[in-house]
């Protein structure tokens, strides 16, 4: 089996079809040097707890079953079509690399950024090492969303210094960190409280910081007796209500959360073409919405609010892009939803007229599991848990002989090469694939230059470093 990604859905899904399907060979194609998807370049620095599952990847690639293939890009090194030959499944598990736009005016501006840009900016993701945020332009920072990762950016934001100068942040986002004037940070969302997304866990985290006070919100979102509210809305509502061990009065740093606000320009000042402010249109819950209600619909007023910002992050979600080629396999990217159309279990199917609709049917050979499969969203052990649900049809499939790639009944219509088969038209174009253990060699380095610094490790910002590390 070809996996296509090596973030915690291509691992997960991996290490069930290795277990549950004898002597099956798992080839895991990665685009850079290095592995684990957004566990490397997209938890928090100072969440390393949540980094534990590579412990776990770890012993799935050690197994003699199992070959790295880094520094591929499937779809530009090499063709979906020319690996079908080799293998008899590809699973396609290669994440959601786009995020959404807010398609308002003024959001090109300098001091606009995506959370994925500014998230993988101080994760060390390669792409974004350029990216120079403009930290120490003024004192306001605006992050439009309300989830999980909305609440990582204010936190790393208004962060001390010394708590995160042991993580494995990089050395360039700690520098500009230092030199950064961020005071106030507004967290942003369309409808209310009750409707956020963020968990309690994070937002106790950022009450507690010692230094960075909370603005209070307005009671009036939660009813009298907040033990009615469902278990999750409860708690979350008792931290908000209670507010942070920080008083505004003793510290400047400060964050707030704002609701029932829709962006809707972003400025810039009188002379130049940086960001001054950011607008928003006031919402009001659509008329007999039931405010209380996770999915209650809000609807626009005519009100427009201004919040100053030198900088804005919109955190409204990552997208899924389609893979060059993969039409070629009979495989329509769902553009809309961003994802591959799949059945419930996570065989890629034919275009479909929707829930019920028969005519849809499983393309051989082909699954897909995580953020491709269901949408980019939830946590590593909710994609552990869709990719057990992937790993556990394809061995079903395998074991009841249906069948797979290159095969018109039964399995073993492959070439068998796998990776073999394939090797020779990667290399060809200069392309220098990795294998388990130069990544080990990778990570050395990293740990290494880390050690020198008094932190976990030092990630190199470069796909050129990474390689270079190889032959020093
Ligand atoms: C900013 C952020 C913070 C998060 N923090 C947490 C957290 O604290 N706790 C938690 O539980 N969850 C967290 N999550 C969620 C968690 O990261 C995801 O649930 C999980 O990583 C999704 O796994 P995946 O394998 O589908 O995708 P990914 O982790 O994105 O992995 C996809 C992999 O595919 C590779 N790839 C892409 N295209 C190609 C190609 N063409 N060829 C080869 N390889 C390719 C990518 O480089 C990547 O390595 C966070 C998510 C984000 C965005």
């Amino acid at each position: 089996m070809a996996v296509i990604g090596s973030g915690p859905a291509g691992f997960y899904t991996a290490y069930r079809v290795m277990s549950k399907v004898q002597d099956a060979i798992v080839d895991m194609y990665e685009q850079l040097p290095v592995p684990y998807g957004l566990v490397r370049f997209g938890v928090a620095p100072d969440h390393p707890e949540v980094k534990n599952c590579e412990e776990k990847f770890e012993e799935v690639a050690e197994s003699p079953r199992f070959n790295y293939v880094g520094n591929v890009k499937v779809g530009q090194d090499v063709a979906v079509k020319d690996m079908k030959p080799h293998y008899d499944a590809i699973l396609f598990s290669y994440g959601a690399s786009e995020d959404r736009r807010l398609h308002i005016p003024g959001e090109d501006l300098r001091g606009v950024f995506s959370a994925r840009e500014f998230v993988g900016w101080y994760n060390g993701l390669p792409q974004f090492q350029g990216l120079d945020p403009n930290l120490a332009d003024g004192d306001q920072a605006v992050v439009i969303g309300q989830g999980n990762v909305a609440i990582d950016v204010a936190r790393i934001l208004l962060s001390p210094f010394n708590a995160l100068r042991h993580t494995d942040i990089t050395e360039q986002a700690l520098e500009s960190l230092s030199r950064s004037r961020i005071e106030s940070v507004k967290v942003v969302g369309r409808r209310g409280p009750l409707q956020a997304a963020f968990t309690a866990k994070e937002a106790r985290e950022l009450m507690n910081m010692p230094g960075v006070a909370f603005r209070a919100i307005d009671s009036g979102f939660y009813p009298l007796d907040i033990k009615k509210l469902p278990r999750i809305q409860r708690r979350i509502g008792e931290i908000l209500l209670k507010g942070s061990k920080a008083s505004l009065s003793d510290t400047e740093k400060s964050w707030a959360l704002e609701f029932l606000l829709a962006p809707n320009a972003m400025n810039a000042g009188s002379d130049s073409n940086n960001l001054a402010s950011v607008d928003f249109t006031r919402q009001e819950f659509s008329p007999g919405a039931d405010n209380l209600a996770k999915n209650a619909s809000v609807s626009a007023t005519s009100e427009t609010v201004t919040i100053p910002a030198t900088l804005a992050f919109r955190s409204v979600g990552y997208k899924a892009a389609e893979i060059p080629g993969l039409a070629e396999l009979g495989v329509h990217f769902d553009h809309k939803l961003g994802i591959i159309p799949n059945d419930p279990y996570g065989r890629i199917i034919t275009p479909s007229a929707g829930p019920g609709d028969l005519a849809a049917s499983h393309i051989p050979g082909l699954y897909c599991a995580g953020w491709v499969k269901r949408g980019p969203t939830g946590v590593i052990a909710s994609t552990m848990d869709d990719a057990f649900t992937s790993g556990d049809v394809i061995a079903t499939d395998w074991h009841s002989g249906v069948p797979f790639l290159n095969t018109e009944h039964g399995n073993n219509g492959s070439t068998g090469m796998g990776w073999d088969g394939v090797k020779d038209l990667v290399t060809a174009q200069g392309i220098r694939p990795l294998e388990w253990k130069d990544w080990k060699r990778i990570d050395a380095a990293e740990r290494a230059r880390g050690r020198n610094l008094g932190k976990e490790r030092e990630k190199f910002g470069s796909v050129k470093e990474m390689l270079e590390s190889l032959d020093s």
